[in-house]
């Protein structure tokens, strides 16, 4: 079916982002706004996700640049202390926080979205997921699937802002992570805890640690990815 059959699905724009989390959104934001932008997101919205809703310093400040201040837009509270409960060790650390907000991950989610959606000519397609592209010497051509239709939008960029499973990766041959580590280091001194953040193997199935080398404390965990799926 042709891409001009649904009146949302415009055939060309300057910049086709996959995916409208906050990398996806943040990037579209990010564009001149001379440019017109299609965001595909194959969810309905609004989608929770799991998150903690904790900004970094980088984060606020990047959030910065896109004109959005997390304390006033966002409802952002100060986070002082995380308090690390290691109930596999039988441990306990307070961690001092310096420039962290929490936020709510929908509202963080939403507003980035309608400060895209404000941009003239901007068009977020809900519930399209990208099937797959081609690419030529004129562009990327991108087969979408919407409301059981098949559709395309040609391109002159293509942004993928499909999380932690990138989806281009497996349509250019790349093999995907099937688990994904993360490693935070953390000052360990100081008082008052209150984000609370806790490693217990009877609770969750993934492989956490905590780690006091007597410096510093690092916190870390090694997720598996369900293969065939595109995030968490
Ligand atoms: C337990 C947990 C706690 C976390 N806590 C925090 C925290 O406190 N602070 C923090 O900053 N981060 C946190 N994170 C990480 C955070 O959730 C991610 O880093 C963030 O969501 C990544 O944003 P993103 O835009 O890259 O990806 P995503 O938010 O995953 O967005 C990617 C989007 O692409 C869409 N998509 C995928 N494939 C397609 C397709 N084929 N077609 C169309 N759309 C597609 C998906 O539906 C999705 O909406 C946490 C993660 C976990 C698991």
């Amino acid at each position: 079916m042709s891409a001009a059959q649904d009146p949302n699905i415009p055939d060309f724009c300057d910049v086709l982002v996959i995916g409208g989390g906050p990398a996806g959104l943040a990037a579209a934001l990010s564009t001149p706004s001379t440019l017109n932008v299609v965001v595909v997101e194959r969810r309905e919205l609004p989608s929770r996700k799991a998150c903690d809703g904790i900004l970094t310093p980088t984060t606020v400040r990047t959030l910065g640049t896109l004109g959005i201040n997390p304390a006033t837009d966002l409802g952002g509270l100060p986070l002082p202390t995380m308090q690390v409960i290691d109930r596999d060790n039988d441990r306990t650390w307070q961690v001092p926080l310096s420039g962290h907000l929490g936020v709510n991950r929908l509202g963080l989610d939403d507003c980035l979205r309608r400060r895209f959606l404000a941009r003239p000519g901007a068009v977020f397609l809900e519930q399209t997921r990208a099937l797959g592209f081609t690419t030529s010497v004129a562009g990327h051509r991108l087969e979408l699937l919407r409301a059981g239709q098949r559709a395309s939008i040609r391109t002159r960029h293509l942004v993928d802002a499909t999380g932690a499973l990138s989806w281009s990766r497996r349509r250019t041959g790349q093999a995907g992570p099937c688990a994904v580590a993360l490693q935070a280091c953390y000052p360990a001194q100081g008082p008052c805890p209150r984000f609370d953040w806790i490693f217990d193997r009877s609770a969750t199935p993934y492989y956490l640690w905590a780690i006091h080398t007597g410096e510093d404390l690092k916190l870390g965990g090694v997720f598996p990815l369900r293969a065939g799926r595109h995030g968490w």
